[in-house]
């Protein structure tokens, strides 16, 4: 009710009070609906919270897991280091990790990376050489998708859309200030 006083500059009171001259109780159902929002609220935060801490304790102590990939639950010594996860093992057993391996190597020799001088950026919209790009081992031509200077506005959180309005921009403010018609 607070932003309705505002608009009309009067005060949180006032407005309570023309709420219970209007309808005597509506004010207090008001408040007491307002009550009990924000009690929900607030358990409903605590239970989240509770849960987390339930997960990670649980996943601190746990002394097997369950294999994404094969779906076996199997002792944390059958999956492979990794230090970015939270109980410092993989996602994947042993097992599947090699299989995965052997899959990514068979995809790799079926389609060999082909080396490439130059790539176009679709950020900056325009064709840079080889030494502009960060590599990506995944990749048809071996680099990354964006150039290094839009890769790094990519991973600061901007859209593709974002990075190509952005060199839009400047390119235009560029063009403008060296007296220059814009690129084609
Ligand atoms: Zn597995
Ligand atoms: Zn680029």
């Amino acid at each position: 009710m607070a932003h309705i006083g505002a608009m009309y500059g009067i005060t949180g009171e006032r407005v309570r009070q023309i709420v219970t001259i209007l309808d005597p109780g509506l004010g207090d159902e008001l408040r007491a609906e307002r009550d009990r929002r924000r009690q929900a609220r607030v358990y409903a935060a605590a239970a989240r919270a509770v849960a987390y801490r339930r997960r990670l304790e649980a996943r601190a102590t746990r002394t097997e897991k369950r294999c994404h990939r094969c779906k076996t639950t199997k002792p944390l010594t059958e999956f492979p280091n990794n230090r970015y996860q939270r109980d410092g093992k993989g996602d994947v057993c042993h097992v599947c990790n090699r299989a995965n391996v052997r899959a990514h190597d068979a995809r790799r020799k079926a389609n060999p990376v082909e080396p490439v001088a130059e790539k176009y950026c679709p950020g900056c919209e325009q064709t840079l050489p080889r030494s502009a790009f960060w590599r990506a081992r995944a990749s048809a031509t071996g680099l990354q998708c964006y150039c290094i200077a839009c890769s790094r506005l990519r991973n600061a959180g901007l859209t593709a859309d974002e990075v190509r309005q952005m060199h839009r921009a400047a390119r235009l403010l560029q063009s403008e200030s060296t007296g220059t018609e814009g690129d084609t």
